[in-house]
């Protein structure tokens, strides 16, 4: 029970997003059993590569084991066009600087590291909560010979993925697009993973349709297709015996995962409709609270995969993060992210922060990061800017990332909006 409601917890949890389930996929997953592809290789693959293309509006997928090694590879592709092939077919990246999404999952840009990239942050547009263009602008004109940018959409809620393209085109530079949580969303009618030179989409457990694995690599280069498949599949030559000319990786989907992905499919745009409902009866059930949903930027179509929201600074109680714990003191009227997360697991709900931006990670502590007026800071983890706006920051200091699984019912989750409401008290 949480304090000031009568509400009990729920008797199984409610998850901030879980797999959904509907019976295509056990069939699919029986066609590779009774076949006896259980490899990777297999129809389910061939047919995930041609949907997730087809979904994306792209000429070409790549079944991979998950969206991470998409991203290496993409990584990969880009600087081998851009640099040239290394020496030692790996460090693509090598001592090249790349600007990176800064509030997202670390798995967008871990992999510019991989290929030895060194990631410069661009900071979040607060209107849209993703990469900030005019910071980007501000980033190619500190650092005119980058030649590639990685941006994510952020809980498939895409802000100009567009303008970002249109950026990099105007610099010359190549555009990564982590489309891992923006699966069905769309630009002005145009989907996501169809902005970058080479995009991403993920098939993780909790993402909006799921493999329990999986990734997609999408473009529009048949030879770059051909190209990541063959590193993914331990960069084996075409001869009677296993010829290496290059390093390579065991990157493949399995036939397997292949399908239930291909179960899954069919059921995207309903998980789509579920999850707009849920946001639509967050916004409904916060009205008059001193909150604002994750915005929704004019001619996008989000996939609405997690809802989120943020509090009005002056309805902030006092609340401080560590590195790995948190404290915050209660004031009447007032409440923190800290607070909300601990009411919605006192009824057995699943609540998270929001992405913790990559320049406040010990890891890229020593990394720049790029705001609109410049250099936010350098050397430094701390939230407060000294007067410099961090938007990042501040989004992670007042948000929050809500319940927001399908299967959630309305009776549920008018039970977590009574328990959030009771901490504005
Ligand atoms: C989930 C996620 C990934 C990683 O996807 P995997 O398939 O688990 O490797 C990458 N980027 C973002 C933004 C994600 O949310």
């Amino acid at each position: 029970m949480f304090k000031g409601t009568d509400i009990k917890p729920f008797e199984s949890k409610v998850w901030l997003a879980s797999p959904t389930m509907h019976g295509e996929e056990i069939k699919y997953v029986q066609e590779a059993y009774d076949t006896n592809w259980m490899s990777t290789v297999g129809k389910n693959i061939n047919e995930v590569e041609k949907i997730a293309a087809e979904k994306a509006e792209v000429k070409y997928g790549v079944g991979l084991s998950c969206c991470t090694a998409a991203l290496h590879l993409c990584c990969k592709l880009a600087g081998e066009r851009l640099y040239g092939k290394p020496a030692i077919s790996h460090g693509a990246l090598e001592g090249k600087r790349v600007f990176c999404s800064d509030m997202t999952f670390d798995a967008t840009l871990n992999p510019v590291v991989y290929e030895g990239g060194i990631p410069i942050f661009i900071d979040t547009e607060r209107e849209s909560w993703n990469m900030d263009p005019v910071a980007l602008e501000k980033a190619f004109e500190m650092y005119p010979d980058v030649k590639l940018v990685v941006s994510a959409e952020l809980y498939g809620f895409p802000g100009r993925m567009d303008e970002i393209k249109k950026i990099c085109e105007k610099h010359g530079a190549l555009l990564i697009e982590d489309a891992a949580e923006a699966m069905g969303a769309t630009i002005d009618g145009r989907q996501c993973g169809s902005f970058g030179d080479y995009s991403a989409v993920s098939y993780n457990g909790n993402k909006i349709i799921t493999g329990s694995a999986g990734g997609c690599l999408l473009t529009n280069s048949l030879e770059d297709a051909n190209r990541s498949r063959k590193w993914a599949t331990q960069a084996r030559e075409n001869a009677a015996w296993y010829q290496h000319e290059e390093v390579g990786y065991n990157y493949r989907m399995s036939n397997v995962i292949a399908g239930v992905i291909r179960g899954q499919y069919l059921h995207l745009e309903e998980h789509i409709a579920q999850k707009k409902t849920v946001y639509e009866r967050y916004a409904e059930g916060f009205k008059g609270l001193p909150v604002k949903m994750n915005p929704i930027t004019e001619g996008t179509e989000p996939n609405y995969w997690l809802s989120a929201m943020i509090i009005y600074e002056d309805a902030m109680c006092k609340q401080v993060r560590g590195e790995c714990d948190v404290a915050y003191i209660k004031e009447e009227g007032k409440t923190c992210p800290t607070e909300i997360l601990e009411a919605i697991a006192s009824i057995n709900a699943e609540g998270r922060p929001i992405w913790k931006p990559m320049h406040m990670q010990p890891m890229y502590r020593m990394h720049e990061v790029v705001g609109r007026e410049g250099t936010l800071r350098c050397r430094t983890n701390a939230y407060i800017a000294g007067g410099v706006e961090d938007v990042g920051a501040d989004i992670f200091q007042r948000g929050v990332c809500l319940p927001s699984d399908n299967k959630m019912t309305a009776e549920q989750q008018d039970k977590i909006i009574e328990v959030i409401r009771a901490c504005f008290e």
